[in-house]
């Protein structure tokens, strides 16, 4: 049985925490402090980091916990075309990832947009999906070193997956996400029951992540670029530069800067 935590940090970064009760992988840790605390608390032995992407709110904590671990070999693994510290393990794609302790097996899966080398693991038996900056509850990362075009292709990949997959990502954005949500598509119920439930969340002081592969393609406004009122909110935003029958980049590129000025 495997425990995934949330370690909070930053002003709303999430560091992943998995665990079989005595070893224990992290992902993405941007900051030592907040993990080390976790894992004393819990007296866990750390054994393996996992990162989805260069930047330093993702990479920054590494050097830290290996510090902290001392001479123990801590396999760090991430993505191949990126400089990542102290990796170990350079992950293309298609690549698994076999994990002894905490025993957890992972694909590895490419999404370039919000950085050229992004990748986002999933763990198919266990129905869980880490994917960074790539995919949020209710939006995306930015477009710092992609194109609309890869990051619509990386977001095709992961909407693909099985709906009952749990969605984990880097950051508690959700609440601005979906208020953008609800200026593209107003008239989605589900966005609405989503809203409702996810604004409850926060105020109980809980995450409103993990989220499942079916609450995104339901409310998720760039995984929606095929739905009518997705298109004509692009069409709309574009001034009349193109109509509600644009293609699919075009779409998606118009949503995306929209919400970059949103
Ligand atoms: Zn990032
Ligand atoms: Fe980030």
């Amino acid at each position: 049985m495997l425990n995934v935590f949330p370690v909070p940090a930053f002003k709303d970064n999430y560091f992943w925490v998995i665990d079989d009760g005595r070893f224990a992988l992290v992902v993405d840790p941007g900051d030592a402090t907040p993990v080390i605390a976790y894992l004393a608390q819990k007296s866990l032995t750390l054994a393996v980091i996992l990162i989805t992407h260069h930047h330093a709110d993702h990479v920054g904590g590494i050097g830290g916990l290996l510090d902290w671990c001392d001479d123990r070999k801590i396999f760090v693994y991430g993505p191949a075309s990126e400089n990542i510290p102290h990796c170990t393990h350079k992950l293309d794609d298609g690549a698994t990832v076999n994990i002894i302790s905490p025993a957890l097996s992972l694909q590895v899966i490419d999404v370039p947009g919000h950085t050229a080398g992004h990748i986002a693991y999933h763990a198919e038996s266990q129905g869980w999906l880490f994917c960074g900056d790539t995919l949020f509850a209710g939006g995306c990362g930015r477009l710092f070193e992609g194109t609309a075009a890869q990051m619509r292709a990386s977001l095709g990949k992961l909407a693909a997956l099985p709906a009952e997959t749990n969605v984990f990502c880097a950051h508690e954005y959700t609440l601005a996400n979906l208020l953008f949500a609800c200026a593209v598509e107003p008239n989605n119920a589900a966005l609405r029951s989503r809203v409702e439930r996810d604004t409850a969340t926060r105020e109980r002081g809980e995450p409103t992540v993990p989220s499942t592969i079916a609450l995104e393609r339901a409310t998720n406004p760039f995984l929606r670029w095929d739905e009518a009122e997705v298109k004509l909110a692009a069409a709309r935003a574009s001034s009349g530069t193109f109509g509600p029958n644009a293609p699919a980049d075009l779409v998606f590129a118009t949503i995306r800067e929209w919400k970059d000025n949103f």
